[in-house]
């Protein structure tokens, strides 16, 4: 599912539409400090749906939209589109090509579309949970991350393999299953105590 190209339309230092493309092997990017490298990082997390403006370095989810400078006015909207290639289906969705996009206004009101539909933040999460590539994975890893892991608590360092292995997925629907058999055993004690109550 390879990522074939980057969208970034008003976020943080990136004004002007700016499209990267990814082409086969490995791409640099390079510049000088505060040239906006760790922003298109940034870009790909909050569009795969990070909900905290603290970790986007902001105080506030619309500090993300371009603040202004000295020779160009602050815009109301920021938008990150990727794309990928879908041909191999690594993504669950049916088409061969696959366009996440996320928005936000200045108002703070944000919307997510998957291939041109609008979408909720679930679906998009749901999109990238076996991907291996969600926002908090090990695909993306920013500075200062690589110590956050190795002081990590067991707990923690187990869910980040856990994530790695694809094992989150089914530990969710695992817990969902658990939940509905309660429900259905409190359903079978209710049933069994009006049978007794009939005989
Ligand atoms: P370094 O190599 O030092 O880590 P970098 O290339 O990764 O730097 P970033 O941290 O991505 O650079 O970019 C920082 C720049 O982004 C700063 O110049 C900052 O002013 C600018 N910036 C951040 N948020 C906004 C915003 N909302 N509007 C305009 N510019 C912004």
């Amino acid at each position: 599912m390879p990522l074939t190209s980057l969208i970034i339309d008003g976020f943080k230092s990136f004004a002007d539409k700016t499209i990267i493309d990814f082409t086969k092997g490995i791409t640099g990017i390079v510049g000088p400090n505060g040239s906006g490298k760790s922003n298109i990082t940034e870009a790909i997390r909050w569009v795969m749906g990070e909900g905290s403006a603290k970790s986007l370095r902001g105080r506030n989810m619309k500090d993300i939209i371009f603040a202004g400078s000295a020779t160009r006015k602050p815009l109301n909207r920021a938008q990150v589109t990727m794309i990928f290639d879908n041909k191999n289906r690594e993504l669950d969705f049916p088409a061969d090509q696959v366009v996440v996009s996320r928005r936000i206004l200045a108002s703070g009101d944000n919307d997510y579309q998957i291939n041109n539909q609008s979408v909720r933040l679930r679906d998009v999460r749901a999109l990238f949970m076996d991907s291996g590539i969600s926002q908090n994975s090990l695909a993306i890893i920013s500075q200062g991350r690589v110590d956050q892991i190795l002081n990590s608590q067991a707990k923690e360092r187990r869910g980040i393999f856990e994530e790695a292995a694809g094992v989150l997925h089914f530990k969710q629907q695992k817990q969902q299953a658990q939940g509905q058999l309660a429900a259905t055993n409190d359903n079978l004690i209710r049933i069994n105590d009006l049978v007794k109550e009939l005989e």
